[in-house]
């Protein structure tokens, strides 16, 4: 049925239904929101403006009025999460460079809630950003992962780093577990990217260097980043970046939980679950620092990983 166009928010809605033209419908939106008296960070472009918020004419009989409305987070609304529109906007704008274009389901709904809540997780993704990045990330969903594995980061190429998440393995846990998985792969990314930064190169396949190029990488890595070279050089084993975030980055992973969860939990229970994927590095070897706990330790962080990370609140579906 047509019911043709009462005014102009009917018109908006319906020229920018279905994600159409993202770009022509943040352009409206950015006006509307400056005309409002809300600040737009510069670095927000139209077509983020676009996909985050849409349109929608509500009806009041014989009128209609228009509204901006929140592409929500498990449907909730940003007044319900507590949180204010320019600080939203403000969270957007370190999303710019990052492609999240192929994120669905579960992936998006946790990487979302994460942008949104989590500081760490700002920060992280924030170096991936700027004018000179050394590298580029982009999220994918890979459904064929295996069991157990929630996502998996591929070496760079071209200056760029990909991560990609399973929403089926992803569907097998909680939020948080999901918000602590996509942390430990965006680890797994910045290892990379301080390794990219080192080598000044946009893929790390060695094999290609020329031999003065592989001198200057490990000169370089040792300089800068001597916790990563101890682990990648002096102490190699296949397995040798688990060993490293096992050790240093642990804390991190717990911090950007935390957060992601509000607080719910003694911080204990974060950095337990942080140890999710840094136990066991292949069949009967465990990381090093796995196996400087102490026994009851151990059991500790077991029980919370279940508790926390295999059960628990589950929003995002
Ligand atoms: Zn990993």
């Amino acid at each position: 049925m047509v019911i043709g166009f009462r005014s102009f928010g009917d018109v908006l809605d319906a020229l920018y239904a279905n994600n159409v033209a993202v770009g022509k419908e943040g352009q409206v939106m950015r006006d509307y929101f400056i005309a409002n008296g809300i600040s737009i960070p510069l670095e927000l472009s139209n077509e983020t403006l676009g996909r985050y918020f849409y349109f929608e004419a509500v009806d009041y009989g014989t009128e209609s009025i228009l509204r901006i409305r929140y592409n929500g987070i498990i449907g909730l609304e940003l007044s319900q999460l507590g949180i204010s529109l320019e600080a939203f906007l403000e969270n957007l704008a370190y999303d710019e460079q990052i492609d999240v274009s192929g994120l669905t389901g579960k992936a998006k709904c946790i990487y979302e809630k994460l942008l949104t809540l989590s500081e760490g997780f700002r920060k992280a993704i924030q170096k991936f950003d700027g004018e000179f990045p050394v590298s580029h990330l982009k999220f994918e969903i890979n459904n064929t992962l295996p069991v157990g594995n929630y996502g998996i980061t591929k070496p760079p190429e071209g200056y760029n780093i990909t991560i990609e998440m399973s929403n089926n393995q992803l569907a097998n846990i909680s939020d948080i577990g999901g918000a602590v998985a996509i942390a430990h792969e965006v680890i797994h990314a910045e290892i990379y990217r301080k390794m990219l930064s080192a080598a000044q190169k946009g893929d790390l396949n060695l094999g290609q260097y020329t031999t003065q190029n592989r001198i200057d990488f490990m000169n370089s890595l040792r300089d800068d980043f001597p916790g990563l070279y101890d682990y990648y050089w002096e102490r190699y084993h296949p397995t040798w970046n688990h060993n490293l975030m096992a050790q240093h980055y642990r804390s991190i992973i717990a911090d950007i939980a935390q957060q992601f969860d509000n607080n719910l939990q003694d911080r204990q229970v974060y950095e337990d679950i942080a140890w999710a994927g840094l136990r066991v590095l292949e069949v009967g070897i465990n990381s090093i620092a796995w196996d400087n706990l102490t026994n009851t330790e151990q059991q500790r962080i077991l029980t919370n990983l279940s508790n926390f990370f295999h059960n628990g609140s589950n929003r995002c579906n």
